[in-house]
C-alpha cells in the first residue's frame, strides 16, 4: 500500500472545507453525482470517436444508502481512474493562496468549490472518510481504492473490481446521519439532479403490498435526461410545455404562455421561460427560474442574473456560460451575464410584441393577467419600456382595450384642457368611484380603469414620459376642475357669504386625527349633487406610493385630505345659505362690524411697519399687531361659535353631510345610526 500526501499548502484542508461550506454542505451530492455523470458522458464520447471499442452496457449511475455501514455510494460505469490519473486529478490539488482566498470568500461556497475544482472534496463537508474505488475503462487496468479520512493522507493500494468505473463511498460523519435518510437524500437527488443527462437511480421503485411499502423491479429513476428546453421547439407540443410546467410547480396555476429560448452565438443558452398567471403578492411568485449548467442545478436565486422584472417568470434556464460557480457580485458584474440578461428581456418583449400583432384578441383576454409583469418591466427597465410601450394596453372602465397612441387619438378633442395638457382621467374601482364615472361620462369623457398594485408608480411614469399629460383620478377634484376649459363659468358666491356657509357646514364635519375635510363652494350647475367630496390627486398618490415604496412613510402618517365642495347652484345649498343667512344675522351683525373694525386697523398696522426695516419696529408696534390678529381671532370665533349653533339645529346640513360621506363610504359606526335614524324621522 503507498501512503502520500494531498498536495495542498494549507496545512489541513478539511476543516476549513467543513467550516466555510457549513450552510450549503448539502450540495455535495450535486458534485458526486455531476462527476459520476461527466465520466460516463466522457466514455460516451470515446466510444463515439471509436477511441473505445469496448462494451457500453449499462451506462446508469446509481446512488444506495447502506444505514448499517453508515455509507452512501455513489456507482458509475464510466471511465475510472488509473493510479496516476488519481495522483493527477485528486491528489494534486494545487492551492497556492489558498487562506486568502478562503478569506475572502468564506461566505460563498459555491466561489471555493469553483475556484479550486474542489467538486470531489466537497463529500468532505459530510463525511469523516471518502473512499474511491475505480477501474480505468483502458484495457488490463488495475483497480486501485484511494482512502482518506480528512487529513492530507492518503492510502492507496491495488484492489479487485469486477466492473468498469468508479465508486464513490462516504462514510458519513456523526452530525450528517440525516443524510442518510432515504427521503431526504431522495429529496436532494431530485433537486439537485433532476435533469442530468445520464439516467440516476436511486433504489427500486416501492408500492404497497402485504400491508406495507415494498421494492418492485423496476428502477427508481431520479431524473428526466431530456428535459423538455433540451428538445427541438419543432417536436412539442403546448401539452408538453403545460405538462412539464405542471412537474416544475405543481401548485401553480397554467401558464399564461411559455418562450423556447435557444441560442448559441455570442453565448450558449437554451430554457423555457413560463408566464405565470400573477396573483396579488409578487413576492411569492418569485425565484420560480431555475438554473441550470448543462442541466445540473445551480440555483433558483436568479436576482442580479436576470433583470429584476424577470425574476416573476417561471421555468428553467441552461447555459454552460454563466460562470456559475463564483460569488454572486461576480456574477452580476460579469459581461456575460449582463449579454444574456439583456437578450432574454429582448426575447420576452418580441414575444409579447408577436403575440399583440398575431393576435389581439387573445392579448387583450390574457391582458389583466399580463398586466403586473409589463407594467413592471416597464418601470425598472428602459430598454423593455421601450418595446412596450407599442403593445401595453390601457382598459377602460367599460372594458374596452387601447394602446397609448389609440387612447390619445380617442381623447384627444375632448379632454385637452385649458393649457393644453391632455387628461387621462381614472377610477381604481369602478363601484366605489361610480358617481364619479358617471359624472364624467356625461360631459362626454372616457375613464380607465387603473386598479392594478403598480397603476400608481405606472401613471407616474407615464405622466414624465407621455408629453403634455396629466392623470387624474376621476374624484380627485369636481369634473369641470378636472379638465378646465375656457368656458363661462356660473355665478360664483361673494367671498364672505362663501366663507359663511362653508363654516355652516365645516362645523359639523366629523372630527378625527386620520382624517380632514376643507370645506369650499363652487357653482357646479343645477343638476349636479349638493354636495360633492374629492380627494387631491398628490396626496393621494404620495399615500399610495408610501405603501408600496420604503423610504416614504412620512406620507402614509399624513392623514387622508378630503375637499366637500358645496354646490351653490344646488337648490337645497341655496335654501340652506338663505336660512342660515336669515337665522344669524342678527348674531353676526356686531361680530362682523367688529371684524370690519379690526381688519381695517390691522391693514394701517401692517402698513406702517412694512415702510419700516425689521429691527426699526418696536416692541409696542409689535404688541399692537399681535393684539389686533388676537381680536381678529376670537372674533371669527365667536362668529364660528354662531354659525356652528345654527348648524347643529339643522337636520339639512346634517342630511346633506351625511349623504356625501355615505356615498364615499366615509359614513360609519355611531354617525351611520345617526343618519338612518334621521332619516327614518324625516320619512314621518
Ligand atoms: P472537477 O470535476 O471540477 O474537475 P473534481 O474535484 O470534482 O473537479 O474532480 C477532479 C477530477 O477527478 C475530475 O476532473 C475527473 O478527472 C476526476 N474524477 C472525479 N470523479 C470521477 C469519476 N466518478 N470518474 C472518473 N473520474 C473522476
Amino acid at each position: 500500500m503507498q501512503k502520500g500526501n494531498i498536495g495542498v499548502t494549507t496545512e489541513n484542508i478539511f476543516p476549513v472545507i467543513k467550516k466555510f461550506l457549513y450552510s450549503d454542505h448539502e450540495i455535495f451530492i450535486r458534485e458526486i453525482v455531476s462527476n459520476a455523470v461527466d465520466a460516463t458522458q466522457k466514455l460516451k464520447t470515446l466510444a463515439g470517436k471509436g477511441d473505445y471499442q469496448g462494451e457500453l452496457g449499462d451506462l446508469k449511475v446509481n446512488v444506495s444508502i447502506d444505514k448499517d455501514a453508515g455509507t452512501i455510494t455513489v456507482s458509475d460505469r464510466g471511465i475510472g481512474m488509473t493510479a496516476d490519473e488519481i495522483d493527477k486529478y485528486i491528489n494534486q490539488i494545487a492551492f497556492s493562496g489558498a487562506n486568502d482566498f478562503l478569506e475572502k470568500y468564506k461566505e460563498d461556497a459555491a466561489a471555493i468549490i469553483g475556484h479550486f475544482g474542489l467538486g470531489f472534496y466537497s463529500s468532505f463537508m459530510v463525511s469523516d472518510r471518502v473512499d474511491i474505488i475505480t477501474r480505468s475503462y483502458q484495457e488490463g487496468a488495475q483497480a486501485v481504492k484511494w482512502s482518506c479520512d480528512g487529513s492530507p493522507e492518503f492510502t492507496l493500494e491495488e484492489v479487485e473490481k469486477a466492473d468498469r468505473g468508479t465508486d464513490i463511498v462516504m462514510h458519513l460523519a456523526e452530525d450528517c446521519k440525516e443524510f442518510l435518510e432515504k427521503d431526504k437524500l431522495e429529496g436532494l437527488l431530485k433537486k439537485y439532479c433532476h435533469f442530468l443527462p445520464v439516467p440516476v437511480v436511486f433504489g427500486k421503485k416501492q408500492e404497497w403490498k402485504d400491508g406495507k411499502m415494498q421494492d418492485t423491479d423496476a428502477d427508481n429513476q431520479i431524473n428526466d435526461t431530456t428535459p423538455l428546453w433540451t428538445r427541438k421547439p419543432a417536436d412539442l407540443k403546448d401539452e408538453d410545455y403545460k405538462e412539464f410546467y405542471r412537474n416544475l410547480y405543481p401548485m401553480s396555476d397554467e401558464p399564461l404562455f411559455w418562450i423556447h429560448l435557444n441560442v448559441d452565438y455570442p453565448f450558449n443558452l437554451t430554457g423555457v421561460l413560463y408566464f405565470p398567471k400573477i396573483k396579488n403578492n409578487l413576492d411569492l411568485q418569485r425565484n420560480k427560474i431555475q438554473l441550470y449548467c448543462n442541466q445540473v442545478f445551480v440555483t433558483d436565486q436568479v436576482e442580479g442574473i436576470v433583470p429584476d422584472f424577470l425574476t416573476l417568470l417561471h421555468g428553467t434556464i441552461d447555459s454552460p456560460d454563466i460562470p456559475l460557480n463564483v460569488s454572486r457580485s461576480y456574477l452580476q458584474s460579469d459581461s456575460n451575464v449582463k449579454k444574456i440578461s439583456g437578450y432574454i428581456t429582448k426575447k420576452v418583449a418580441d414575444r409579447l410584441s408577436s403575440l399583440f400583432k398575431n393576435d389581439r384578441k387573445e392579448f387583450e383576454e390574457k391582458w389583466d393577467d399580463l398586466k403586473i409583469f409589463i407594467s413592471y418591466g416597464m418601470l425598472t427597465e428602459e430598454d423593455f419600456y421601450e418595446k412596450a410601450k407599442a403593445f401595453f394596453l390601457l382598459k377602460d372602465t367599460e372594458g374596452k382595450y387601447y394602446t397609448l397612441e389609440e387612447y390619445q387619438t380617442l381623447i384627444k378633442d375632448q379632454q385637452t384642457n385649458k393649457d393644453g395638457q391632455l387628461v387621462y382621467l381614472y377610477a381604481s374601482d369602478r363601484d366605489e368611484h361610480y358617481t364619479y364615472i358617471d359624472a364624467a361620462k356625461t360631459k362626454g369623457y372616457n375613464v380607465l380603469l387603473l386598479d392594478g398594485q403598480l397603476d400608481t408608480p405606472l401613471v407616474q411614469m407615464l405622466e414624465r414620459k407621455l408629453e403634455k399629460t396629466t392623470f387624474a383620478r376621476v374624484d380627485a377634484d369636481v369634473i369641470d376642475r378636472l379638465i378646465q376649459k375656457e368656458e363661462a363659468k356660473g355665478e360664483e358666491l361673494e367671498a364672505e357669504r362663501s366663507a359663511n356657509l362653508s363654516a355652516v357646514f365645516e362645523s359639523q364635519m366629523p372630527k378625527g386625527d386620520k382624517t380632514t375635510y376643507h370645506v369650499e363652494t363652487q357653482a357646479l350647475g343645477a343638476e349636479a349633487m349638493p354636495i360633492v367630496i374629492t380627494q387631491s390627486e398628490y396626496m393621494r398618490r404620495m399615500k399610495d406610493m408610501a405603501r408600496i415604496q420604503p423610504g416614504m412613510g412620512f406620507y402614509g402618517e399624513m392623514p387622508d385630505m378630503y375637499t366637500l365642495v358645496l354646490n351653490t347652484d344646488s337648490e337645497l345649498v341655496k335654501s340652506v345659505l338663505s336660512d342660515s343667512e336669515a337665522a344669524t344675522e342678527e348674531s353676526l351683525k356686531p361680530i362682523e362690524a367688529e371684524l370690519r373694525g379690526l381688519r381695517a386697523r390691522k391693514a394701517v398696522l401692517q402698513s406702517e411697519q412694512d415702510k419700516k426695516k425689521y429691527d426699526e419696529i418696536t416692541d409696542a408696534e409689535r404688541e399692537d399687531m399681535k393684539k389686533c390678529t388676537d381680536d381678529i381671532e376670537a372674533e371669527e370665533s365667536k362668529k364660528r361659535d354662531v354659525l356652528g349653533a345654527y348648524a347643529a339645529q339643522n337636520d339639512l346640513v346634517h342630511q346633506l353631510i351625511d349623504l356625501a360621506l355615505l356615498q364615499n363610504g366615509l359614513l360609519k359606526g355611531e354617525s351611520l345610526t345617526r343618519f338612518v335614524k334621521r332619516s327614518v324621522d324625516l320619512l314621518k
